[in-house]
């Protein structure tokens, strides 16, 4: 008997049939011996939507009211899900992340999950119900409803998994494993059998969305094993653990792409001491989450300043660069949209010379312009046009060795969810 923490994302609850058919497959884990806790995400684009009807209303809604209206997603979700495991003639009680006992930090919209008192969900299970837990979700010392970020239910469930002490945290979604790339963008992308903490988080910060960046941080951590697979088939899929001789000894682990961020040249800026520290407080004291970085040579005691940062932050970002422009004497500011930044990862780079000439001669076969780069010992990253990303992902997976010889298959999305996961991000 094992006890597991099964997590559904909002492809797998996306309308009644899908929530029964996950209904079922839990009361079959529950029916085979184990103890099951589910923790789900909004159905389908809810949380998409619920953000758009925020837009409406206000160009900037406050963080706290934004917080509540985006949790109820997932509190539509849990009750479904509950009622269709009581269909099946089984137990289940959904819960609210205050009701879990989610307790975060007060940065709405971004908040930490700090301690979880998971009392209420081990006596469900003692009562031998199966506890439905919402996802995305927290509660912060004053009281107030929190969110953890896009994608944070991966890190709800691997923070249930960790307070009930469960033996795995499963992620279902609408790919069987975590593979070398984006199978939907690289075809011939391989599954892993198994990937160490550190090359999934790389992978994960880098914007391979199959698992959240913070997820895997406190899987790490505390040492949660993750099993991401299909919540279509019944195949194992990849296990997200602690390094060992069984996983393979590969140099690059995978090619990760974001497609969220955005370019913005600060244009003809005095090259004098302090000015860089100056804008970057600014972008700073505005919450803008900066990324890559370049300044150029400067010419005649003037230069350009690029950053990236995610789209989500655009407007404090602007907010920011206009108010600085002015106090150093800068000419003007412009903003690219349409970029996309694909990374090379993998912790085995350390030791191994010769990777970014690699990249870079594959991407220059490719014909794809390269826009920025940067590294670390464990990754390699550039910013190219949107339009070049997927030929970018493609000639850096082929050029490392990571082909296999067979095609990925979608299984069961219909047209619809396609296009909405060939635009996630945008
Ligand atoms: P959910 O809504 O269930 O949380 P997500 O859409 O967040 O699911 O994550 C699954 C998606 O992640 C897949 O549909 C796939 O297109 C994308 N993805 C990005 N990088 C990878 C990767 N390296 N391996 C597998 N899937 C990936
Ligand atoms: N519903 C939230 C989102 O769309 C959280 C999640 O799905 O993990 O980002
Ligand atoms: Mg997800």
């Amino acid at each position: 008997m094992s006890l597991i923490v099964a997590k559904f994302g909002g492809t797998s609850v996306a309308s009644p049939e899908r929530i029964q058919m996950v209904a079922k497959r839990l009361v079959a884990m529950k029916e085979a011996g184990n103890q099951v806790v589910a923790v789900v995400s909004a159905m389908g684009k809810t949380t998409d939507e619920l953000v758009g009807l925020a837009r409406a209303i206000s160009k900037n809604p406050p963080k706290r009211e934004m917080d509540r209206l985006l949790s109820t997603g997932e509190q539509v979700s849990m009750t479904l899900l509950a009622m269709a495991i009581e269909v099946l003639g089984h137990k289940s009680m959904s819960f609210s992340g205050r009701q879990a006992g989610i307790q975060t930090s007060d940065e709405h919209s971004k908040a930490k999950i700090e301690l979880v008192h998971a009392d209420r969900i081990k006596q469900a299970l003692d009562a031998g119900c199966i506890p439905v837990v919402a996802g995305f979700q927290g509660i912060d010392k004053n009281g107030d409803i929190t969110t953890l970020g896009r994608g944070g239910s991966d890190t709800t469930a691997v923070a249930v998994a960790y307070g009930i002490g469960a033996d795995v945290c499963e992620i279902y979604s609408d790919v069987d494993g975590v593979y070398t790339a984006d199978p939907r963008v690289a075809p011939r992308a391989r599954k892993l059998d198994a990937i160490s903490y550190e090359d999934m988080l790389e992978l994960s910060s880098a914007g391979s969305g199959v698992l959240q960046s913070r997820a895997v941080e406190f899987a790490r951590k505390y040492k949660v094993v993750i099993h991401s697979r299909s919540a279509f088939s019944e195949s194992e899929g990849t296990y997200v653990k602690e390094a060992d001789s069984s996983m393979e000894n590969a140099v690059i682990s995978g090619i990760a792409h974001d497609t969220s961020e955005v370019k913005i040249t600060i244009r003809d800026v005095p090259d004098s001491t302090g000015i860089a520290a100056r804008v970057f407080s600014a972008l700073a004291n505005n919450s803008v989450n900066v990324d890559m970085i370049i300044q150029n040579i400067s010419e005649d005691g003037r230069t350009d300043i690029t950053f990236t940062c995610p789209e989500a932050d655009l407007e404090n970002a602007e907010e920011a660069t206009k108010a600085v422009i002015e106090t150093i004497g800068a000419r003007d500011y412009v903003v690219d949209n349409n970029i996309a930044k694909v990374s090379v990862v993998g912790t085995g780079m350390k030791s191994s010379p010769g990777v970014s000439a690699k990249a870079f001669t594959a991407l220059a076969d490719a014909n794809v312009n390269i826009l920025l780069i940067s590294t670390s010992p464990i990754r390699l990253s550039v910013v190219v046009a949107a339009d070049q990303v997927e030929l970018a992902v493609r000639a850096l997976h082929t050029a490392f060795g990571l082909d296999s010889d067979k095609v990925f298959e979608e299984t069961m999305l219909s047209a619809e969810e396609l296009e909405a996961k060939k635009n996630k991000g945008r």
